[in-house]
């Protein structure tokens, strides 16, 4: 079922759901059914599952030295939409991305989860990679989020990128796409970046899903000036609890946002990231009660790795 189906099914009531992080290549599926698993009696509509960009690695060569290779650590982002999808009966949400792909590739992995009965993508930029400053686009590929959420619509329409088929079984995805309550990092402005996301609803995107933060007013905030923009599709808030005392400073650093004084004061006076865990959970408590009580269709949470923390969140919260 569609993203968008769900929440209308749901007829007010919040959602639970979650995104998890392919493991890296290597390791085995049963890590993410490990932590999947504890999650699943707070029964999410869907799953979704990253797609990461490649990356520059250094291998050592039987001479001793050190060769450069671009490689994706974490692949098989569609197969596992599919494992997930059959062991638990749920509907998985694939990440799509511009960078690291040509659009020739984005039509074939579009087509192989229509045939894997996936009725949802997010389509996503995706970031620089990490030697790059700047994102820079891959050669055949698309430069910002619109253009693939239009060549995802393309497809309901018959239209591939070299020809336009006439037949009935087109994929019809309905598109989520991302928005950053705090802008995102490289836009000027929040209303500049907000124009930014109207381009891709316009285009076609069905729902967005937020960027993390840590104060429900920044949310709220945008949300509002969305609809004033015109932007009238569901918002899903996007929630990930803080875990280590490293995160500080490498969420703002990465994700360009705020963290408020006070979580900030709480976290500093932890003594181990135990304590620090803890401390994420009831603020996240917090802030999901909140946007609960608001009537946000869907909480989504940001598990990247073990998820007893979220299952402590969902069980304050559902
Ligand atoms: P865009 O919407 O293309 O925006 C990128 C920047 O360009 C913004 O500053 C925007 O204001 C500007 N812009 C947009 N359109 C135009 C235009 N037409 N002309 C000029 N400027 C424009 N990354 C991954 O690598 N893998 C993932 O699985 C992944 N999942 C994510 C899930 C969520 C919910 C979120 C919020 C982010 C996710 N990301 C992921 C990170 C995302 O790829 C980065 O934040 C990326 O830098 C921007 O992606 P975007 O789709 O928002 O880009």
């Amino acid at each position: 079922m569609k993203v968008t189906e769900h929440i209308e099914k749901a007829k007010g009531k919040t959602l639970f759901s979650f995104e998890i992080v392919p493991p890296q290549k290597g390791k085995n599926i049963q890590e993410l059914y490990d932590n999947i698993d504890p999650l699943m009696e707070f029964n999410p509509p869907f799953i979704d599952v990253t797609t990461s960009r490649e990356e520059h690695i250094y291998i050592k060569r039987d001479d001793g030295l050190l060769e450069r290779k671009i490689t994706r650590m974490r692949p098989g982002t569609v197969g596992i939409c599919a494992a997930i999808k059959q062991k638990y009966d749920v509907d998985t949400i694939p990440h799509v991305l511009c960078g690291g792909f040509t659009k020739e590739e984005t039509e074939y992995v579009l087509v192989d989860c229509h045939y894997l009965g996936i009725e949802n993508v997010m389509a996503l930029r995706g970031d620089a990679m990490k030697h790059q400053r700047y994102f820079e686009p891959t050669k055949g590929g698309h430069i910002y989020a619109n253009e693939l959420v239009g060549q995802i619509r393309d497809l309901s329409k018959g239209k591939y990128l070299n020809e336009v088929i006439d037949s009935e079984n087109h994929p019809d995805f309905c598109i989520g796409v991302a928005g950053y309550p705090e802008k995102h990092l490289e836009s000027p402005s929040l209303e500049t970046d907000l124009k930014k996301l109207k381009a891709k609803v316009d285009a076609g995107a069905d729902y967005v899903v937020t960027q993390m933060f840590f104060n429900n007013q920044a949310y709220f905030e945008f949300v509002e000036k969305a609809k004033e923009m015109g932007i009238n599709v569901p918002i899903i808030p996007g929630i990930k609890p803080i875990a280590v005392k490293k995160h500080l400073q490498l969420l703002p650093h990465v994700f360009s946002i705020d963290l408020p004084q006070a979580l900030i004061e709480s976290v500093e006076a932890c003594k181990n990231n135990k304590e620090v865990r803890q401390v994420g959970i009831e603020w996240a408590i917090e802030q999901t009660k909140e946007l609960k009580a608001a009537g946000v269709p869907v909480l989504h949470f940001y598990s990247m790795g073990k998820s007893s923390n979220i299952k402590q969140i969902a069980e304050a919260v559902f």
